[in-house]
């Protein structure tokens, strides 16, 4: 299941964790971490290509407690938004912020139209 791209308008703010932001699902169940860098953990399967891809190091390894082994955007303020960690991941697992105006033009480069 990739990540809901719009879970900073959908989801509940609820904590924080590693100084970046952690949202819950409407109905409780699921949970992404990051701001700018969102990884939605039942989502990722802890591959770890996105961590040597980032240029700025946003991701590190975390032991969560409910999914086992998974990124962490720890440096989440540091992102660039390059969309690098987009493209390697292979579950959709991320969601890199848009700035305004931006987003019909990213994406369409993303998927090479
Ligand atoms: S968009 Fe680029 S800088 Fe930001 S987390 Fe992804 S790979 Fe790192
Ligand atoms: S590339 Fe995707 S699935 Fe792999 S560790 Fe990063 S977020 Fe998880």
């Amino acid at each position: 299941m990739p990540i809901d791209k719009e879970f900073r308008k959908r989801w509940n703010c609820t904590g924080e964790h590693s100084g970046h932001p952690v949202w819950v699902s409407p109905d409780g169940s699921e949970c992404i971490h990051g701001k700018t860098a969102g990884v939605h953990l039942a989502s990722c399967n802890g591959c770890m290509k996105c961590v040597p891809a980032c240029p700025t190091k946003v991701f590190s390894v975390w032991l969560s407690p409910d999914h086992g082994r998974v990124v962490d955007p720890v440096r989440d303020a540091d992102c660039i938004l390059c969309l690098v960690c987009e493209v390697v991941c292979p579950r959709n697992a991320i969601h890199i912020e848009r700035e305004s105006g931006s987003s019909e033009t990213l994406d369409s480069l993303l998927r090479g139209a």
